[in-house]
């Protein structure tokens, strides 16, 4: 993907000596060189679901057996040291001026993603919005669509119903727990015509919500849709 010119707020960011988050240095970096050589080393992927595989093969035995309704995942990182405590930080602890130094090591992370026409975030229920007070998919996908000059809309990809946290149910159960899950607001639908797509999310784990969203999107007319996170777990 070509990158445009960086914003002016980016650009003086960049300028700025600022303290890696992860090892305390400081530099001009949030995410200082030296962390992002050991904690988001570059290592081969499956192209479908970006988990870790040997010699990046178009997908993995996964992704053959069942492909995903996106075409392309990319991340950072493997959900690990220093992504999780970085995440939980981010998404819990209210520390949402995060959002920008992660965005930026995913926008360069994405750079050979297919240029996006529109960044969605993955919604969160309005219940939990109210509980967290910011959706942390928003605060990434506003600024990747700054970096990537594309346009970001939240009003677009709704998650209109409480469902259950995906972490306490099972694989069968995951999928059944996000049936009709998301929607997309009836009056927008026309913006995502023939539109590729860039969800974003902080962490991508079986995929179910990923593909729920996905699959929303593409029944209400989207091209393409491709997943953007800051951490794969393996
Ligand atoms: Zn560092
Ligand atoms: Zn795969």
């Amino acid at each position: 993907m070509p990158a445009p010119p960086l914003p002016l707020p980016e650009r003086i960011a960049r300028r700025l000596p600022s303290q890696c988050e992860v090892c305390r240095r400081w530099g001009t970096a949030r995410f200082c060189a030296g962390c992002c050589a050991q904690f988001a080393p570059p290592g081969a992927r499956c192209r479908r679901c970006a988990m870790p595989c040997a010699g990046a093969p178009a997908a993995c035995g996964a992704c053959l057996r069942e492909p995903p309704p996106f075409e392309r995942a990319f991340c950072v990182a493997d959900y690990g040291f220093p992504w999780d405590r970085l995440i939980a930080r981010f998404k819990f602890q209210g520390e949402a001026e995060l959002a920008a130094p992660l965005a930026r090591r995913l926008a360069e992370a994405a750079r050979e993603a297919p240029t996006p026409d529109l960044m969605l975030p993955v919604p969160l229920a309005p219940r939990r919005l109210a509980e967290r007070g910011y959706n942390q998919a928003w605060e990434l996908a506003r600024r990747l669509a700054r970096l990537c000059g594309c346009a970001a809309r939240a009003d677009l990809l709704l998650r209109p119903v409480e469902t259950r946290h995906q972490a306490e149910l099972a694989r069968a159960e995951r999928v059944a727990n996000l049936r009709a899950a998301f929607c997309v607001e009836p009056h927008r639908r026309a913006l995502l015509a023939r539109r590729r797509i860039a969800l974003v999310d902080d962490v991508l784990t079986t995929g179910a919500t990923a593909s729920e969203a996905a699959r929303t999107l593409l029944a209400a007319g989207a091209a393409a849709v491709d997943v953007w996170v800051i951490a794969r777990t393996a």
